[in-house]
């Protein structure tokens, strides 16, 4: 079984700023080379079903388009789990998800229905709630950061491999917008 997620990966210079942008952060402060814009989470899947999927991403056809990083944002409520970097509202963005989940769908991968939010995660409370105040005060500090617009010329197909100190990811395919 593989862990597999289709995603972004930022430009270089994107990711120095989201470095900047994590300085002080609280929590587990992704490390620069996980920072990603997650397309869709496939889950823990068998090779074969893998393999269907990368099929079905390399038919994707869909013109490449401009990103807007724009403000930082919590989930979780009010014992805040996630802070991530947030995504300028981007149709472009919009239909490549839709087209993504679609073609995982068509290989018989099941994925959430939840509705798709984009986002950067910056770094992971695992406190729940415990560093609520430090992460609400960090997010407010940081309304203003904008990064960006960057062309977004590719998507990757990575493997997620868990371990204590952190997940690693590696890319096993890319895909041009073209
Ligand atoms: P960890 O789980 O150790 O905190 P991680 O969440 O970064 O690390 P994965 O769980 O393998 O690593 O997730 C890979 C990517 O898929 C991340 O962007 C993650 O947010 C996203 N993801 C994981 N699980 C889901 C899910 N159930 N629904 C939507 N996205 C998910
Ligand atoms: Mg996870």
């Amino acid at each position: 079984m593989i862990r597999a997620f289709v995603a972004i990966r930022p430009p270089g210079e994107v990711i120095d700023r989201l470095v900047g942008l994590q300085a002080g952060a609280p929590g587990r402060v992704s490390p620069p080379e996980n920072l990603h814009l997650t397309l869709a989470f496939l889950g823990e899947i068998p090779t074969r079903l893998l393999e269907d999927a990368d099929a079905a991403l390399g038919q994707i056809k869909a013109p490449g388009f401009a990103l807007t990083l724009d403000g930082v944002g919590l989930f979780g409520g009010s014992k805040p789990r996630l802070i991530y970097a947030d995504v300028a509202p981007c149709p472009a963005l919009t239909a490549l998800q839709a087209k993504v989940a679609q073609a995982a769908r068509g290989a018989g991968i099941e994925l959430e229905a939840r509705r798709y939010s984009p986002h950067i995660t910056l770094a992971r409370l695992d406190k729940r709630g415990a560093d609520r105040k430090r992460a609400e005060r960090f997010a407010a500090d940081r309304a203003a950061f904008l990064a960006g617009p960057f062309e977004v010329t590719e998507f990757g197909l990575y493997r997620s491999t868990l371990h204590a100190h952190g997940p690693v990811y590696d890319r096993l395919k890319a895909y041009a917008l073209t």
